[in-house]
Formats: C-alpha cells, structure tokens, sequence
C-alpha cells in the first residue's frame, strides 16, 4: 500500500477523533442480559435491542443447537440456488401468520431487507418517501434505488402531502421507520396510509423497533394502529425482539414473487444459517405464548421515562423501550456515557451520522428483563452523568433543578 494513502486514512480518523465523533468498539462477555461484563467491568446494560430477553432463553439456544445439529451451521447458498430449506419455509408460514399477511420472505438482515427492497420497489422514473430520521438501511435502499428520493421532515405530514402533490402521476413509495431506532417516537401510521390511498402511493413500514413492543400480542406498530390491511410491505429484523439474525419482509404473494426476482440482497446473498431461523422460530413461540413479556418491556419503558423525568431530563417524543437522552455535542455525550459506565451503566453515545448533528445522545433502551429497581438506579446515574455537559450547555433552570437531587 502506497503511503499516501495510508496518511489519508490516519488524517481521516484524526479528523473523526477531533469532532468526538471515533468509535470504537468495547467486548461485551457472556450473552446480552440486563447485566453483563463490559471490557471486564460488570455494568447494567441499557443499550441492547435484545427487548424481550429472547437472545439468551434457554429455548432459543436450544432450538438454535439442535437445528445446527439436524441441518448444519450454513444454509450454503442462495435461497434462490440450493439454500431454500424446509426450516427457511416454516418460520416464513409462521410469521406471516403472526403478521396476518398474505406472504413472508426471510432476508439475511434487515439492512439487507431495506436495501433491496426500497430499491427493487422503486424503479426509474419512481419517487420514494422517506422520513427524515428513517433507518441508514432505508436510506440506503434509496441511494440503491434508480428512483428519486424525497426526504420529508419528520413524520411531518404537510411536507409530505406537498412532496406527494409534486409527484403525481409518477409511482411512488412512502417508507417510514414504525418506531423511530433513534427517538422511540411512533409513526403517524394512520395519516401515512390515508395520504397514500389519495395519491396512489404504496406504504412500506420498518418494525424493527415495533415487532415485540406495541400492538395486540407485540404484532408492532402497523397492528396498533389497525392497519395490518392497507401497509403494502412490512419489514422486521430477528435481530432485537426475536433474538436471533436476519429479517422478514411481510407483503402480498405476488410482490413477494416480485422481490425474489428482482431483491438483489435476496438473490445474491446465502440463506441464513438454520440456527438462526430456529432460534427466531422459538422465539416467535415464546413471544405469542407470554404476551406478559411484552407488558413488562412497555412497563419498563415508562419506569425508565418517568425516573428520567423526575430527575428533570428531557426524554422527547418516546412512547416505547426507547428513551433519548439528548445531550447535544458529540464529545460531549461520549464523556456522558464514560460517567455513566463508572457508575455501572453501559448507556451507549449515539453522534453523527447515525443521529442529526447537535443531536448526540445516549440512546437507552430497556428490556423486559430489567427490574424496576434497576431503572431507577439508572436513571439517578444517568442524570448524574449527564449533568456537567447539559449545565454547560446553559439549558433551562428547569433541568437543573431535578438535577442536583440526582447528585
Ligand atoms: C436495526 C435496524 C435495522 C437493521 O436490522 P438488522 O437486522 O440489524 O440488520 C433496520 N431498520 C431499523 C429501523 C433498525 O433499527
């Protein structure tokens, strides 16, 4: 390799370590439970989307053991080569039942699933709809696409229906996150879907967030706001609620045939591995027999808003497992998140890109299996931690006030 170019990259990461936007990444020992090991130090873990406890349930490891007993670590292929097994079958027959959808499709993740199928739905000529704050896998899917993208402000529904004016006659797509990974906010679904059937537009919705957390039996956003029959493409990941691997697309049988001619994600990419569809197979089972789980993640999510509140913290727009603590500055909210870890709350900083600049937060996420108690120690921690950068940033007295109890 040439030298310059490895200056450039070390001046490119100088760059990064000067705005406190570097990352890095710490190891996490053991499976993904309310407590863990953070690079050896045990700490309460408030950032991992395992929301249901799913990921380390006894049956969810032994479904995934056994399936790699029975039929092998690696699906080998393609789905559309040889890699399409009888388990890759089952678990889509049951999500789709679980979905009340007509047809379901696994893909190997969900950024995998949003990048094909936001491009393999939106040809030439075509404008997507995206929301402001959707997921990087929704943004990319459109730069994928041949279409044109049109970002509207977030989930503001003037800026959209202008967007949708401007467009007519041409085919459009509206893509939104269900639940916002960033915000924890909910989707204006009902408005989406009624701006959709004016100008003709097909509506396709993220539940990564929202499958396991909101609606009857943790069905997701799409399913508390009743609106299972008019969302054309429903996106899931296995990776958070169903803890596993891998994602599902629910849709109509024939688009679903549209997407395994036409998903380049799907068609070049391996089956996922059987374990993982088991895993999330088990998982689904536990899901629908122990709806408490799902009471006891959306109790903990209000626990951990009003500890915040108390504290005087700002906790925006969330409705769900998701909490931002916004901080601002992104050198800023990585200091945070080191007070927080010294006092035993792994509390990840969320900077730029992933989240608007001047928008750095800690990004909290309960899980059904922390304890109340839990969150309200958190939450004394975290408004300890996060006091010094908001008192610097002068916000109002009214933060500070719950502030200096939390000390
Ligand atoms: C996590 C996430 C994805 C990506 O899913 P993976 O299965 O982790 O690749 C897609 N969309 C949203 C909104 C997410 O939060």
């Amino acid at each position: 390799m040439s030298a310059p170019m490895a200056s450039d990259i070390e001046d490119r990461l100088d760059d990064l370590r000067e705005r406190g936007l570097y990352r890095r990444m710490k190891v996490v020992s053991g499976p993904q439970g309310p407590r863990v090991l953070l690079d050896g130090k045990p700490v309460l873990l408030l950032c991992s989307n395992n929301y249901l406890g799913l990921a380390d349930h006894p049956r969810v490891r032994e479904a995934a053991a056994e399936a790699a007993m029975r039929y092998g670590a690696g699906a080998g292929a393609s789905r559309l080569v040889s890699g399409n097994m009888t388990i890759h079958r089952r678990l889509e027959d049951q999500l789709a039942d679980f979905k009340h959808a007509e047809s379901c499709l696994l893909f190997g993740s969900g950024y995998l699933a949003n990048a094909g199928v936001v491009s393999a739905l939106a040809g030439e000529g075509d404008v997507v709809f995206s929301d402001a704050l959707n997921h990087a896998s929704i943004i990319d899917g459109c730069r994928l696409a041949r279409a044109e993208t049109f970002v509207y402000d977030h989930c503001d529904m003037g800026h959209l229906e202008w967007g949708l004016r401007q467009a007519e006659g041409r085919g459009a797509l509206i893509v939104t996150d269900g639940v916002f990974s960033m915000d924890g906010d909910v989707a204006p679904l009902e408005r989406i879907v009624e701006l959709a059937q004016r100008y003709d537009a097909r509506v396709l919705v993220d539940e990564a967030h929202g499958t396991g957390a909101l609606g009857p039996d943790g069905r997701g956003a799409v399913a508390a706001a009743g609106l299972e029959d008019d969302v054309d493409v429903i996106v899931g990941t296995l990776g958070k609620s169903l803890g596993s691997y891998g994602a599902y697309v629910c849709c109509e049988r024939s688009i679903a045939k549209y997407l395994i001619n036409s998903a380049r994600t799907l068609i070049f990419s391996t089956a996922l591995p059987p374990p993982a569809v088991a895993a999330a197979m088990a998982a689904l089972g536990l899901l629908r027999e122990q709806p408490r789980r799902v009471e006891k993640l959306q109790r903990n999510g209000r626990v951990l808003r009003e500890a915040l509140a108390s504290h005087g913290l700002p906790v925006g727009d969330s409705e769900t497992q998701i909490v931002p603590l916004v901080v601002g500055d992104a050198a800023d909210t990585v200091r945070a998140s080191e007070r927080a870890l010294e006092r035993g709350v792994f509390a990840q900083a969320i900077r730029p890109p992933t989240v608007p600049e001047g928008t750095s937060r800690l990004r909290l996420a309960v899980m059904a299996s922390h304890t109340r108690s839990e969150l309200r120690e958190a939450a004394a921690s975290l408004a300890a931690a996060v006091r010094p950068a908001l008192e610097r940033q002068e916000r109002p007295a009214r933060v500070f006030d719950g502030l200096r109890d939390a000390a």
